[in-house]
């Protein structure tokens, strides 16, 4: 093992202060392993941090979205061996004492400091994780795939756990980035009937047409499609049975909120970005709409997605546009603001 290794890192607070540096392998406390980090996805958020636009606690190394081996085990593991192959939730530090955790949602914490964004994280040859948070990477799946369990857990969690699509439901989504393409997955997996996404001018070539390719029903161009009239009409006249906003911008959420039918659940997974939205308020009580703020994961929706991607009914691997190697990060994230890519892989 060596004793330091190549590591991207947020210096600082600011825009930028991103850069590749030599930093010390890690070493597993007790209840620790080290893994062996084999895929690292780029993340919105990890964009978001770059920007200066999400909390963050410099200095760290980014990364959250990741999958791996054990390399080493700290004293008193027990359920691991070495050379396991894994994937992470990432509710580190949690207090146990908040009232999410002691509800049994940890992953609302209010002290939480998840690797990448408030310790250390995967985009290195190696990062450090507590073994209760580890789950097994079934065999059939390989490591980049794998590394995607993190974000389909997400939204794993919010659309079956929280929002409660299922069998037969009529599915709007607003924004086709990952989190949208994830979403048109996982509703497809739930047993939606029909599923529609929307995106922007600029997502038509890519990611709209990767949404057809996923098995999307209607895709549609918000600002030139009218995109709570085209719901109606593909619906019987009624709406969405549900709506997912993915997209974060002014135009979607309405979209959203105005597409769903009366009764109808809304499930937010996007940030503004600025942290302020304008909705049509009136509407949606008139509607007795429901709304639903999502976050993070749960043990149990990282099961669904490992389950689901053993039996290839999850095809998260169809989403990743381009395979790096870690010091060529800022192409990754070039690629993925100028909408070139959907999913960045790097092999650190
Ligand atoms: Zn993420
Ligand atoms: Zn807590």
């Amino acid at each position: 093992m060596p004793n330091t290794m190549p590591a991207v890192v947020k210096t600082g607070r600011g825009v930028g202060l991103v850069e590749l540096q030599e930093k010390p392998v890690p070493v597993p406390g007790p209840g620790e392993v080290l893994i062996r980090v084999r895929s690292v996805s780029v993340c919105g958020s990890d964009l978001h941090i770059y920007h200066d636009a999400h909390p963050y606690s410099p200095p760290m190394i980014l990364g959250h979205e990741f999958s791996g081996e054990i390399a080493a085990l700290g004293p008193g593991v027990a359920s691991r061996s070495e050379g396991d192959r894994v994937v992470s939730e990432t509710r580190t530090h949690t207090c146990g004492r908040c009232i999410p955790c002691i509800t049994g949602f940890p992953q609302c914490c209010t002290e939480k400091r998840p690797p990448g964004i408030g310790r250390d994280g995967a985009y290195a040859p190696y990062v450090v994780m507590p073994e209760e948070l580890l789950h097994s990477i079934p065999p059939s799946v390989g490591f980049d795939e794998a590394c995607l369990a993190e974000p389909a857990a997400v939204v794993m969690h919010s659309l079956v756990e929280r929002v409660g699509i299922g069998a037969g439901d009529s599915v709007l989504i607003t924004g086709p980035g990952p989190i949208g393409l994830l979403s048109l997955m996982v509703a497809r997996a739930a047993g939606a009937a029909s599923v529609a996404v929307s995106g922007t001018r600029r997502s038509r070539s890519l990611k709209l047409a990767m949404a057809r390719d996923l098995g999307a029903d209607h895709t549609f161009v918000s600002g030139e499609d009218d995109v709570p009239s085209r719901m109606k009409e593909i619906s019987g006249g009624q709406g969405a049975d549900v709506a997912v906003e993915c997209a974060g911008s002014t135009a979607a959420i309405f979209d959203c909120f105005r597409s769903v039918r009366r009764l109808g659940r809304i499930g937010v997974l996007a940030i503004t970005g600025g942290g302020e939205a304008t909705v049509p308020w009136d509407e949606m009580v008139f509607r007795a709409a429901r709304l639903t703020f999502c976050f993070s994961s749960s043990w149990t929706a990282w099961e669904r997605v490992l389950a689901l991607l053993a039996r290839k009914a999850l095809p998260l691997e169809s989403i990743i546009t381009h395979r790096l190697p870690l010091e060529n990060w800022l192409d990754g994230f070039e690629a993925l603001e100028q909408g070139r890519a959907v999913k960045v892989i790097m092999h650190p």
